[in-house]
């Protein structure tokens, strides 16, 4: 009997143990640079609906910064863009 619940006792141990924690490590990505300021504009024309689309979702969201790289300013210039856009029905407020 004795030996039967030592050996329980060293499995129960050994299922305590921590599970190995694998980090994954994000491979550092390429700093992205303001496509507006690369082209020198600095207006974005609200009518050039093919430029502005690259920055909004299907759903008609813009995109965040983060995600586009594209500087603090521009991003502002962007945003009236895009909503002008909107408001003239160039762009969708809401996508399918
Ligand atoms: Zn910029």
């Amino acid at each position: 009997m004795t030996e039967v619940k030592t050996e329980e006792k060293v499995e129960k141990v050994e299922k305590q143990e921590k599970p190995v924690v694998v980090k994954k490590f994000r491979k550092p990505s390429k700093k992205k640079v303001c496509a507006f300021c690369v082209a020198g504009e600095k207006t974005i024309d609200y009518k050039d609906v093919a430029k502005i689309r690259k920055y909004i979702t299907e759903k008609g969201k813009i995109l965040p910064r983060r995600q586009t790289g594209v500087c603090s300013y521009h991003q502002r210039e962007l945003c009236t863009a895009i909503k002008r856009a909107r408001n003239i029905a160039l762009l969708p407020y809401v996508g399918d």
